[in-house]
Formats: structure tokens, sequence, C-alpha cells
């Protein structure tokens, strides 16, 4: 039977609400690649009790059982104690560890208060996970049977491997990939992972399970659909000896997405439509300018995030109001009295203006109404108009997203469709 594994979290402030337990999420994918299947996730406060049951059950029902939370050196921080108590072994102290989190003290010039010697014992029979990046270090622990029947289960078939891992996101994972999972590929992984998400926008995840129904039928690769915040995906993946093994799997089905994709396919795994439209400007030695109503710089700020921007985006400009439209953008007064500034004309004008004042290949504007204050009798909230200019041509399309929406999310949504637009425009 393949290796499965349960993901304990302790901290009351989950459990309140405070803090959303991404250390699970984590945790969980991390397992997923390596080929462990994640059975159970738990969360529990900072009590005794509570914690000896969740690994108890835990122990019970699955090979390995990784704890987040719970080593720190306060009082609520119970995790070691309860694994010592719960299968009956003394804790040892842990000299090595003494002198690491000592010498922390020193480096950072602060007396060690008392507590944190506390940090230094570990259950006899456990190891140490090293912690680089603060001073809770971590245990492995291969429990043998006889404890395990000693805490009250009653016919254990197998050891159960205990990981413990600070609570704190960024040593959990420091550690996780230091000395954590090298340790599970070695020992448990006898099959290797390989995903890829195949993105798309324009089409639904319905729409997309249609059309890829044959594929989803798969077992080796399988072939999922997911829904994004406002795009969808297909997740491939594969398993095999060694991840070469496994990618070629996966590859014959990964052409077969692309080819029938289209052009809705934008991108692939971490793509996004900023870093997509910024290659494709970019290998094709184009260069643009973008003049924004509606989305106020929004398209501007998602295209320079991407690094070497400057070789393609040459202007970006908010034109609010009607003034800077028409003296910016050369929107003449008269086109914006008789059509007003949400349309169809006004888009063309500014991905006209833009283009011509930076001397770009594309000029691509967007302007719209995304609150009440922009409403009037024939135009309603969500109306948007976004334009593209190349040449002597320019492209205009009308979006009507819902007036209900938030004001963000009809910003957000037109960058989107305005870098699609142009997306598609550089793939013709
Ligand atoms: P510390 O040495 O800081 O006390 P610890 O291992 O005892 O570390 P906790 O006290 O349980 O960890 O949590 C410390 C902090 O780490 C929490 O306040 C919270 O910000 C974060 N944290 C804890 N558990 C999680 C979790 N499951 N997901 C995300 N963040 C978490
Ligand atoms: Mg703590």
């Amino acid at each position: 039977m393949a290796t499965n594994a349960e993901i304990i979290a302790v901290g009351s402030e989950l459990l309140l609400g405070q803090i959303l337990n991404t250390n699970a999420r984590y945790l969980s994918m991390e397992l997923a690649e390596v080929g462990i299947d994640t059975f159970r996730h738990t969360t529990v406060g900072d009590n005794k009790e509570r914690i000896a049951a969740a690994v108890l059950h835990a122990c019970a029902h699955s090979d390995i059982v990784i704890i987040t939370g719970g080593l720190g050196p306060t009082p609520d921080d119970l995790t070691i104690e309860v694994l010592a108590q719960l299968f009956a072994v003394p804790m040892v102290y842990d000299k090595e560890t003494f002198e690491h989190i000592a010498w922390l003290f020193r480096r950072a010039g602060k007396p060690m208060p008392e507590s944190n010697s506390k940090q230094a014992l570990r259950p006899a029979g456990s190891s140490i996970l090293p912690n680089p990046d603060g001073t809770a270090p971590g245990i492995i622990w291969t429990v043998p049977r006889q404890l395990l029947k000693t805490a009250g289960i009653r016919h254990p078939r197998r050891t159960r491997l205990i990981i413990a891992l600070p609570g704190v996101p960024r040593e959990m994972t420091a550690m996780w990939k230091a000395t954590a999972r090298p340790y599970l590929e070695k020992t448990f992984a006898s099959r290797v992972i390989w995903n890829c998400k195949l993105r798309f926008c324009g089409i639904t995840e319905s729409a997309l399970a249609e059309k890829f129904a044959d594929l989803l039928q798969g077992s080796n690769p399988t072939v999922a659909p997911f829904a994004g915040r406002w795009d969808c995906y297909l997740s491939v993946t594969a398993s095999g000896r060694t991840a070469a093994e496994a990618q070629q799997l996966a590859a014959p089905v990964v052409a077969e997405i692309r080819a029938r994709g289209e052009l809705d396919l934008y991108g692939q795994d971490d793509d996004t439509l900023e870093s997509v439209v910024g290659s494709l400007l970019a290998s094709q030695d184009r260069t643009l300018a973008v003049a924004e109503s509606v989305t106020g710089g929004l398209i501007s700020h998602r295209l320079t995030s991407q690094p070497g921007a400057v070789a393609y985006l040459g202007l970006g400009i908010t034109a609010y109001d009607n003034r800077s439209k028409s003296l910016l953008l050369s929107v003449s007064e008269r086109l914006l009295d008789r059509y007003g500034a949400v349309s169809a004309e006004c888009a063309q004008g500014m991905a006209r203006g833009i283009r011509e004042l930076a001397g770009a290949t594309f000029g691509l504007a967007v302007t719209g109404i995304a609150t009440a204050k922009g409403d009037t009798d024939d135009k309603q909230i969500g109306l948007v108009y976004i334009a593209v200019a190349v040449d002597g041509n320019v492209t205009v399309q009308k979006r009507t997203y819902p007036p209900v929406w938030p004001r963000e999310e009809i910003c957000f949504c037109s960058s989107n469709d305005a870098l699609d637009m142009l997306r598609r425009r550089l793939l013709q």
C-alpha cells in the first residue's frame, strides 16, 4: 500500500481564526510531489490532552505524522513534552542544540532566557532536525511498534514516523527543504511525481472540461481541470520511477493539449498574462505604450513588475479626466462630448494617441465605469472598452462585467482582458 501521511497543526490561534493554516497546505502539496498521500489534516489548540489524542489517532491510521507548531520556549509550546509523555520515554538534553541556541543569542547580543533551554530537549530515541533560521529545532522520530503499543495502539503492524516542525512558516519550510523532505524522498518515495499546469483564459472551466473530456479519463498521466480567480487550468500529473520517466509519460498529453488549446492557452505553471505578453513583445522586438483610465495604472504596474520590461514598455499613463485624455492623448473634445469618455470611440482615440505619443508598435487603452459615480442613464457600472492600435488599425472590444462586482474586481478583470487582447493580437 502506498505510504500515507497526516498533518497536525498545533496552535490555539489557528482555531480562533487569527491565523490561516498555510503550513498544512504547503506540506500537502510537498507530500504530493514526493508521492505520499495526505489522508487527514487536524488542527488542535495548545492543550496537552488534545494534542496527545490527535497524535495517537494519526499514528493509528497513518505511516507518517507531521506536526507543525508548539516547539517554542513558552509554556504553551507543548509538542515535545506531549510526544515524550504519550510514548512514555524520558526527554533527553541535546548538547549541540543547546549550544546552537546559546550561539544565536550571543550573536544577537542578547542574554539567553532560561526558558529557551527547554528547546534543547527531545524525546529519547528521536533525532534533532536543525533549525538554521531560528531557535526551535524540529525532531524526527521513527517510533518503534513497542512504544506504539504502550501508547494504546493495539496491533501496530509497522513503525510510525513522526516529524515535528516549527510553526513559523519561514522556519518550517527551511527545515522541511533542508532535512525532512530529502529524508522522506530517500525512505518512502518509490515513485516520483511530475506535474504541470496548462493555463487558459477566455474559456470557462466547464467548457475546458468538455473540450478535453477524452483526456480527463486517463490514469497516468491524469488530467484535471481547475478554476482559478479569473483563468482556469488543466493540471497534468504523471508518476514514474524517475522524474525523467514521469515527464516522458506526460509529454504526449501535454503536447496534445498545447495543440488543441489554440489561442485560449496562454501559458504554463507560473506564467502570468504580463509575463507572457512581455516575452512575446521582447521576442518579436516590438514595443508598447499603455493609456489607462478605469484601471488607474494597473496594466502598467503589472507589466513593469516583469524584469526587463524597459525593453518593450515605453510609456504608460493614467489619463483619468477628459482634459488629460484630450491634452495628452489627442482625443478630441468633440468626440468626448458626442460619445462620452466611456465609449468605443474614446478607447480607440486613446490607443491611437498613446501609440503616436510614444512611437511604439502597439497602443493599448482601457476606459470604463467601475463605481456608481461614473454611472449614467445609459451606461452601467461594469461597462469597459479596450482598444489596441497597431499601424493604421485600431480594434476595440466591449466588456460588460456584472454591476454588482466590487470596483477592484472590475479593474482587475479589465486589466486581464486588455493584456489578453494584446496577447492574441501578438499571436496573429
Ligand atoms: P515559536 O518558536 O515562534 O514559538 P513554534 O514552533 O512554537 O514557534 P507556534 O508558537 O505554534 O510555533 O507558532 C508561531 C507562529 O507561527 C504563529 O504565531 C503563527 O504566526 C505561525 N504559525 C503557526 N502555525 C502555523 C500554521 N499552521 N500555518 C501558518 N502559520 C503558522
Ligand atoms: Mg510558540
